[in-house]
């Protein structure tokens, strides 16, 4: 491990030099803590640093590690989405509307890493209430992608795909309601899950469109992501769509063996409009699984031509429900003038307070819930996601994971499709149905465009098939050293990393 850079390090590396006492918990904050200072003004990938919290909860760590206690996360430098509610922490999601809100309680995920002893070093970038896939959607600027701040990190969780990339952390939360983990991860060469909907409570995690809405985490390699896994996963009474299941040893589940492993590889998803570099690189990853032994079959999932669409009208009606609460009396922004009416109040706080894209997504959400096209849009995208669940259910009688691209293409460059919305939501075009159906997907690097951008496999299994993805990519991230490139920042150091 070299101590001097931590865009080298992963959680496995670091573990190993906290519990050998190579290195303090406070050590480490300190290293990223400069590290951010150097990198931060070229990335912005955060929205805010906690240095007093972070130092304190290094000397919590290093307080228990001098006990001799070990575990995962203990002395590990993460950061937050700045959608997870943190006490006393500011939490905007992005948004002018939460500009100044400090919530009076955890997230759930914020409260396991805490117990875990990790080391919260800040909140990151976002696109404003999740909405977006390039994080240009942010109210405080964009974040920029590590390995070519002209291109955008993907969103919405794109402040922590970069975070990552760019060494200020080890580790990061995102949510993925469309593809808000996947396609950031892909877009900026780090790994992302998106577990199955239930298998993370999201209890303090501000809402965008609660049937779609999953907590996971990204770091470089699939060995630290089931290490985080590990951390947040399980029930929590106070989200009531959380899962009362057991959490596995998602760690231990990686023994690197994918013989006689089926993946299922779609051919909707290797059709017309993915890049030619994407499909390469996709097609040789899959071909590297076979090698090891996995079998591979084809397979139909018919209803992915709907899949934009139905997301697009679900996940905007639902954010029109959710984000109601948002009135000027709560919480957040207020505007009004004395003698103003309550009306003119929710009115003028609405409209300083959300962007352009959050008050489209409120109009298209409003509208297809609205009496007399309720049926025509809403039910009937209620109606599609269920043949959209069917086509899965049906194709994995057949394989054990479903192998495909995160993306049809690579980041692409920051304003380029700022005009055009439809050409933003089609980014989302193979991440949309994993949520749609609720399943667990994985993003894994598996090689670069003729640009130098990072391309993503995606892998997806059946419900709570968590295991058998992570096996899957770790399985790759032995056979492979894509996740070990770093990208040459401005002011920071190029080269292998652990
Ligand atoms: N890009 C998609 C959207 O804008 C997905 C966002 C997400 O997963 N939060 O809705």
């Amino acid at each position: 491990m070299n101590l001097s850079d931590p865009s080298s390090w992963t959680i496995a590396t670091a573990r190993a030099a906290l519990d050998l006492r190579e290195v303090s918990a406070t050590e480490l904050a300190n290293t990223i803590l400069e590290r951010i200072a150097t990198v931060e003004p070229s990335v912005h990938a955060l929205l805010k640093v906690t240095h007093e919290r972070a130092l304190a909860d290094a000397a919590a760590a290093d307080e228990r590690l001098q006990r001799g206690e070990r575990a995962p996360l203990l002395g590990i430098p993460v950061v937050l989405k700045d959608i997870f509610a943190t006490r006393g922490i500011t939490t905007t999601c992005g948004s002018r509307i939460l500009e100044n809100f400090e919530p009076p309680y955890d997230s759930d995920a914020a409260q396991r890493l805490a117990r875990a002893g990790s080391v919260l070093i800040g909140k990151t970038n976002m696109d404003e209430f999740a909405m977006g896939s390039s994080n240009e959607n942010s109210a405080f600027g964009l974040a920029h992608n590590p390995w070519d701040p002209t291109r955008v990190p993907g969103g919405s969780s794109g402040g922590s795909a970069a975070a990552v990339a760019a060494g200020e952390c080890l580790a990061s939360l995102g949510t993925d309601t469309g593809g808000s983990i996947r396609l950031p991860a892909s877009y900026c060469g780090v790994s992302g899950i998106k577990p199955t909907y239930g298998r993370v409570s999201r209890y303090g995690v501000i809402a965008y469109a609660s049937s779609l809405d999953q907590v996971g985490p990204l770091a470089w390699t699939v060995r630290d992501l089931a290490a985080v896994l590990g951390v947040i996963a399980g029930h929590d009474a106070r989200d009531s769509t959380s899962v009362p299941r057991d959490v596995p040893d998602y760690v231990a589940g990686l023994t690197g063996d994918v013989a006689g492993l089926r993946i299922g590889i779609p051919r909707e998803y290797f059709a017309e409009g993915i890049a030619p570099d994407v499909e390469r690189a996709t097609r040789a990853a899959i071909k590297t699984l076979a090698d090891h032994g996995a079998k591979l079959v084809e397979i139909g999932l018919p209803h992915t031509d709907y899949a934009i669409a139905t997301y697009y009208l679900v996940a905007t009606a639902e954010a029109s429900s959710n984000l109601a609460r948002y009135d000027g009396v709560r919480f957040g922004l207020r505007r009004a003038q004395s003698g103003d009416s309550l009306l003119e109040m929710y009115r003028q706080t609405r409209d300083a307070g959300f962007g352009p894209e959050v008050k489209r997504r409120i109009m298209l959400g409003t509208y297809a819930l609205s009496a007399g096209y309720y049926e025509a849009y809403y039910s009937k995208a209620l109606q599609v996601r269920t043949l959209i669940r069917r086509d899965f259910s049906e194709a994995f009688a057949r394989c054990d994971v479903i192998a495909a691209p995160t993306a049809p293409t690579t980041a692409f460059r920051i304003g380029e499709k700022v005009a055009d919305p439809l050409a933003m939501y089609l980014s989302d075009i193979f991440t949309t149905s994993a949520n749609l159906a609720g399943l667990p997907a994985l993003s894994i690097p598996c090689g670069f465009d003729a640009s130098g951008l990072p391309i993503g496999l995606q892998l997806i299994a059946p419900a709570f098939g968590e295991e058998t993805v992570l096996r899957a990519g770790d399985a790759y991230q032995r056979a492979t050293d894509w996740h070990r490139r770093r990208p040459t920042l401005a002011a920071g150091r190029s080269g292998e990393g652990a």
